[in-house]
């Protein structure tokens, strides 16, 4: 059975790596998709025409995390297209890199408008539209949590001030009965941070299981606090990295 049938889902970065996963899984489960991207419009598209083709709904939408209207106007146009919005996945990121020395304004300023202030603008503008049984499930990081090397500094403390939006939205929206959840993966193999890169091995060394994790297996993570056997985890934190904060 479908899980997910009915429900109207919108997963911001959806042309890529976890996101796109994230996008198909959700679609497997029966959820309309509308996928943001920035740059991606071909990928993006091809994401949506596989979804399309399998008989899906889903779209593609440009919306930049920079800018807060143009994220309104994908939670509006997905709820005009698809009749509501039940599950936002805050998953669009960037992984900026070096120690506090090199760090520019513009760096710092642009880490926190993708990465965190993008997330809270997106969840202002779908509580509006959510009913009860909505979740709002964040991709964080295990960065978060952990910090194992210099130069992520700014990649962490935005992942770390997610944890704190989500439990905060939880508590907010918990009357609503909607859920609120964020999960923290470790080395994922995608563009950002591929499997045979230069930093993949440093990576594997940390982990109990040195293995990455392919985008599918967050996206089924995701995809299982999205459905309804998630209803009763809020304000919770999970993280799938091979052990690697263990
Ligand atoms: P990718 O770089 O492979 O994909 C990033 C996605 O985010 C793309 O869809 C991209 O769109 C979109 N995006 C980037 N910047 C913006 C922006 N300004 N506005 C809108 N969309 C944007 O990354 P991953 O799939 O690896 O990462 C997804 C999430 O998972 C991120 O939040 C990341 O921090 C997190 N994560 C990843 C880990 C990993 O090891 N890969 C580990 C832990 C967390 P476009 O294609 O148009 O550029």
């Amino acid at each position: 059975m479908q899980q997910l049938n009915g429900k109207v889902a919108l997963v911001t970065g959806g042309s890529r790596g976890i996101g796109a996963a994230i996008a198909r899984r959700l679609a497997a489960e029966g959820a309309s998709v509308a996928v943001t991207y920035v740059s991606s419009e071909a990928p993006a598209q091809s994401v949506v025409d596989e979804l399309v083709s399998a008989g899906g709904r889903a779209m593609a939408i440009r919306a930049d995390n920079c800018d807060a209207a143009a994220l309104e106007a994908a939670v509006e146009r997905t709820v005009e297209e698809f009749g509501g919005l039940d599950i936002l996945i805050n998953n669009a990121g960037i992984f900026p890199t070096g120690t506090i020395e090199g760090v520019t304004l513009e760096e710092l300023d642009r880490t926190i408008a993708i990465n965190l202030r993008a997330p809270v603008v997106a969840a202002m503008a779908a509580v509006g539209h959510m009913p009860e049984g909505g979740r709002i499930i964040t991709i964080g990081s295990n960065l978060a949590v952990r910090v194992p090397w210099p130069g992520i500094s700014l990649y962490a403390m935005s992942k770390a001030g997610l944890v704190g939006l989500t439990k905060g939205l939880a508590r907010d929206l918990g009357p609503r009965g909607i859920n609120v959840n964020i999960v923290h993966p470790g080395s994922t193999d995608t563009d950002m941070n591929p499997a045979d890169g230069e930093y993949a091995d440093p990576q594997r060394n940390l982990m109990a299981i040195p293995r990455y994790n392919e985008a599918a297996d967050v996206a089924g993570l995701v995809t299982w606090l999205a459905g309804p056997e998630g209803r009763s985890v809020t304000g919770a934190e999970f993280t799938i990295d091979g052990g690697a904060n263990s």
